[in-house]
């Protein structure tokens, strides 16, 4: 292989890679190919950066004579591989010394020659010597910053310009190593010996007679991705002087705030618009570009990548492939997942100003602001009064439900990402902040404790993103959702590429309806304990829990038949003939026990008992550790009639909606399965209650049983479970709570130190942890295949809308994922992007 050399002349032939030189030396090679007019550029390649950080300077005599120009100045500016790990600022001017200034005084003038000399003198001094800001903050004169920057050093201030370049380059190449640049790009995932490349550039001035300035300019608005003419230029101004003084600074485009460049330059004007349609179709990329006319000539200087919000990110992505610059796959790989998400809500306006009172877990996305309060009722009066609230609650029960209806975001002390508040929270789209640390919730004082020692009270104002974990004081500004036509795109051109299905969790009429906004395959989980949360059916719900004998439970039984059928069959006909997966009830009890005091007094009102009898029911029934206890299969097969209920309710719903619509044919998913004998005791009884209901109504139907595996011993005996189940679904939020022994409920509490002090690499209730619960689902899934050939395989925990998991799931080879309807989006992208 030959020697790189040293430094490289930027034409369109030279040997320039992003690899060697960074991305702005190649960047600027192609604005060179494209023909534009990029000021005379030498590239200086890593291992030559690397070389001066050690003490070889490169032969700067020789670089110096390739420029042509006198004076000769020139700029340095730093080249990294990708323009995301960033490096030290610009250096411009060098060459600036006693000669040039006595040249430019009479070429410029006196004031314009001062002014330069004098700027460069400050940055020599600050930013390459290192020397204290402060002895040259009141120098207005060259002289003077002269004879302090000498007094400072104890040595002459460089004339030569080999020594100011020698003297720029090694700093910047120090700089490079430096720790707090070296975390800087690590964070941005640079590799530990990412190299750092320079490009030294003969300066265009911007401070000549006639027409001469500088400015930036980018063609597109950076929060919309609209295309728009925005920027800034300013006359007698160097680099970026243009955004750094913006309220001195013109308008690029006609505008009624001031006077613009395209009223002073038109031709110049139009020029710009040209390069900008240039780089657009041959560098396929919206670009900011530095500028500077130097009497009246246009130079381009630098192109980078335009910056963006979420949202013009996706806009941007998608104009391109539709004007056939980019495929339409590119477009796709060009937007993470996660900032699809945030179109799908409010987000809080990057520029706004915010103090941050606490953080927690950010357990549903979006921002929200409101007043604070402390119960259901309080949220429930708050929003007939059309005013805006944030229930905030220590941890979050069915009682709470009605309020988080009412609020426009939920906050809670305890919980981690799938507790009660986060699985609600999202299925309802409302941003929550669970288990944040260090606030103090009581709800009786009706005061939230901050971990500062203030104290906020019932009416306060604050504001929560579910999308960072924080908490804000006051109304933080925020930005409308954002689903317009390059979101529809994404999703479309998502569904073309995919091969893995994805389904939505869907309780209810409301979270079916926006997933099939979504475009879903189908309904991976509806939740039936969750139709239960309204107030009038929640009272119901609790006296067939509390019923004690048969004759009750048969009663509540019946009135809840209706109410399941009718829910059912809205759903089937919403899906119309896409799967729907009903899970059978899987109550864990202590979320259905009304509450101490006024809920107990409620339910003995309702069940026309004694309170004293209710509160002795509700302390049988209360269990030391509620999510290993009577729950799932096993309700199922203790209480029998519950789960014939249901599949009667199943079977009604199907002949109904049939009967005008689409064939359905339901899928029934039994919970916390941990033994093949469970299957069989509810499969036994499901048939029965099928062929029951076929005579009855006369009608043929098909449906299809399976099972959940979120027990690890489910996962285990998947093999022998599956000979009785069409479908295996992975509820990994159980699993992961299972696996680690970790409850999923308590677990936000000590989760980030675990996190912070490297016990697990990410909280696995978030990220689905491959290396362990992913051996489950690898090992159940081989063990389900062999014994059944034709099983349907899903995951359809919270992690479902992960990217890691679903490029897991589908590298195992499995049939769809599914989760929250809000999750959906950014589920169909990630599955369209581990394809391509
Ligand atoms: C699960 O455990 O992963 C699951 C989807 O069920 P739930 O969250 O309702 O327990
Ligand atoms: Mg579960």
């Amino acid at each position: 292989m030959l020697d790189t050399p040293r430094f490289t002349e930027i034409t369109s032939t030279a040997d320039i890679r992003a690899s060697r030189h960074g991305s702005r030396a190649k960047c600027l090679q192609r604005l060179i190919r494209m023909d534009l007019p990029v000021p005379q550029t030498v590239a200086l390649p890593f291992e030559t950066v690397r070389e001066v950080a050690r003490g070889d300077m490169p032969d700067l005599h020789t670089l110096i004579s390739l420029f042509d120009g006198q004076p000769l100045l020139l700029s340095v500016r730093s080249s990294s591989e990708m323009s995301d790990w960033g490096g030290p600022g610009a250096v411009l001017n060098i060459g600036m010394n006693d000669t040039a200034h006595a040249w430019l005084s009479n070429t410029l003038g006196h004031q314009a020659a001062d002014a330069l000399y004098l700027r460069f003198i400050k940055s020599f001094a600050i930013e390459v010597m290192r020397l204290d800001e402060e002895p040259f903050a009141e120098i207005t004169t060259p002289a003077a910053a002269r004879a302090t920057y000498e007094d400072e050093m104890d040595e002459p201030f460089p004339q030569a310009i080999a020594d100011q370049l020698g003297a720029v380059l090694r700093a910047m190449a120090r700089a490079w190593d430096g720790t707090s640049a070296r975390l800087l790009r690590q964070a941005q995932g640079a590799p530990a010996e990412a190299g750092l490349g320079l490009v030294v550039q003969r300066m265009a001035q911007g401070m000549g007679a006639g027409q001469s300035g500088a400015g930036v300019v980018q063609f597109v608005n950076p929060a919309t991705g609209e295309p728009q003419v925005t920027g800034r230029y300013m006359g007698q101004a160097m680099g970026r002087d243009a955004l750094l003084a913006r309220d001195k600074a013109l308008y690029l485009t006609e505008d009624p705030r001031g006077p613009s460049l395209q009223d002073l330059l038109p031709e110049v004007y139009q020029e710009l618009i040209e390069i900008g349609d240039a780089c657009r179709r041959r560098l396929r990329e919206e670009m900011q570009v530095e500028f500077t006319i130097d009497q009246g000539r246009l130079y381009v200087l630098d192109a980078v990548r335009c910056p963006r919000e979420s949202r013009a990110s996706v806009a941007i992505a998608a104009s391109l492939a539709r004007d056939g610059i980019i495929p339409r796959s590119e477009a796709l790989l060009r937007v993470p997942p996660a900032t699809l998400s945030r179109l799908l809500h409010r987000q809080i306006a990057p520029s706004a100003e915010r103090e941050v009172l606490a953080r927690g877990v950010a357990a549903s996305p979006g921002a929200a602001a409101g007043r604070i309060v402390f119960d259901s009722a309080a949220a429930q009066a708050s929003d007939a009064r059309d005013e805006a609230c944030i229930l905030v609650r220590r941890e979050t029960t069915p009682d709470d439900v009605r309020g988080m209806h009412a609020a426009t975001g939920v906050l809670t002390e305890r919980g981690g990402s799938t507790s009660h508040a986060a699985v609600i929270a999202r299925g309802l789209g409302l941003p929550c902040v669970t288990g944040a640390t260090g606030l103090t919730i009581s709800r009786r004082k009706r005061e939230m404790r901050l971990p500062d020692g203030r104290v906020l009270s019932e009416g306060d104002m604050i504001t929560i993103d579910g999308s960072s974990g924080e908490v804000m004081a006051g109304e933080v500004p925020t930005l409308e959702p954002a689903l317009d036509g390059a979101f529809g795109d994404f999703m479309a051109w998502s569904d073309d590429v995919r091969d893995i299905g994805v389904r939505a969790n869907a309780d209810t009429v409301a979270d079916a309806t926006l997933a099939r906004t979504f475009g879903v395959d189908g309904i991976g989980l509806c939740r039936t304990e969750h139709m239960f949360f309204d107030p009038a059916r929640l009272t119901v719900m609790r006296e067939m829990i509390f019923a004690e004998s048969s004759t009750d439970r048969a009663a509540a039984l019946e009135r809840l038949l209706p109410m399941q059928r009718d829910d059912f069959t809205e759903l089937f006909t919403l899906m119309a003939g896409l799967p729907v997966c009903i899970r059978l009830l899987d109550p864990p009890l202590h979320e259905f026990l009304p509450s101490e005091g006024e809920g107990e007094r409620a339910l003995a009102a309702a069940l026309d008992r004694p309170l004293s009898e209710v509160k002795q029911r509700g302390a049988a029934l209360r269990e030391y550790n509620p999510m290993l206890g009577m729950r799932g299969v096993r309700l199922g097969v203790a209480v029998p009639e519950i789960y014939e209920m249901q599949a009667r309710a199943i079977f009604e719903a199907t002949v109904a909606a049939s009967r005008d619509g689409a064939e359905v044919v339901p899928e029934i998913m039994i919970p916390l399965v941990t033994a093949r004998r469970e299957v069989e005791l509810v499969k036994r009884r499901i048939d029965a209650v099928a062929a029951a209901v076929q005579a009855e109504t006369g009608t043929r139907f098909n449906f299809r049983l399976g099972v959940m595996v979120e027990t690890p011993r489910a996962a285990l005996r998947a093999g022998e479970i599956a000979e009785t189940s069409a479908f295996l679904s992975f509820g990994t939020n159980d699993l992961t709570q299972m696996t680690y022994g970790l409850s999923r409920d308590d677990a936000g509490r000590f989760m980030s130190t675990y996190v912070n002090e490297g016990v697990y690499p990410e909280d696995p209730f978030q990220t689905l942890d491959i290396d362990g619960v992913g051996e489950l689902l690898l090992l159940g899934a081989a063990r389900g295949r062999q014994a059944r050939p034709d099983v349907t395989l899903a995951l359809c925990g919270e992690h479902g809308g992960t990217p890691e998991a679903i490029n897991f799931c589908r590298l195992a080879g499995f049939d769809y994922v599914s989760c929250s309807p809000f999750r959906v989006p950014v589920a169909k992208l990630a599955a369209a992007q581990c394809t391509i």
